[in-house]
């Protein structure tokens, strides 16, 4: 089982690109959401869900920001894959780290995973080269509604499947 993460304007707010190390509190849209995250976070992690993000920002600046909130925890189960990871320059599919890295690294069902992301050509590709539940994130990052609904996803699977 897995949860798998765009981070850019999936986890945070903003494009954090350019925003400087001093500046990385401002990407995670206020306290109210980052609590209501990390319940989701911990409560995945409890019923055996891996956590994972897949961006194509540079895994140091995703990093910075996990720092910030203090979640790097939360994600060792499933890697933090950054553009460098991704062929191509970062430009290659998505789909490739999370099969050969994600799926068959830790034996996963693909029909335990979901993957969520604000772009809709990285949510193609991983519909059809990956063929878990996608997400496609609109707005600015996961909403509240968004973080319901995937909490509400983590309690239908999580129970019943968990070994
Ligand atoms: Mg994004």
């Amino acid at each position: 089982m897995a949860i798998i993460f765009d981070f850019d304007r999936t986890l945070s707010i903003i494009e954090t690109y350019a925003v400087g190390p001093a500046a990385m509190n401002t990407v995670w849209g206020g306290l109210d959401r980052v609590k209501s995250l990390e319940d989701t976070l911990k409560e995945a992690a409890a019923a055996g869900f891996r956590l994972a993000i897949v961006s194509r920002n540079l895994k140091a600046t995703v990093m910075k920001a996990l720092d910030v909130v203090k979640w790097r925890p939360y994600f060792q189960s499933g890697g933090v894959y950054g553009r460098e990871d991704i062929i191509m320059g970062g430009t290659g599919p998505k789909s490739i780290i999370i099969n050969t890295k994600i799926i068959q690294e830790f034996s996963l069902r693909v029909d335990d995973c979901i993957f969520l992301d604000d772009d809709r050509s990285n949510v193609s590709d991983i519909e059809h080269k990956v063929g878990c539940e996608v997400v496609h994130v609109r707005g600015n990052g996961l909403s509240a509604v968004d973080i319901a609904g995937l909490r509400d996803w983590v309690r239908r699977r999580g129970p019943s499947i968990a070994k």
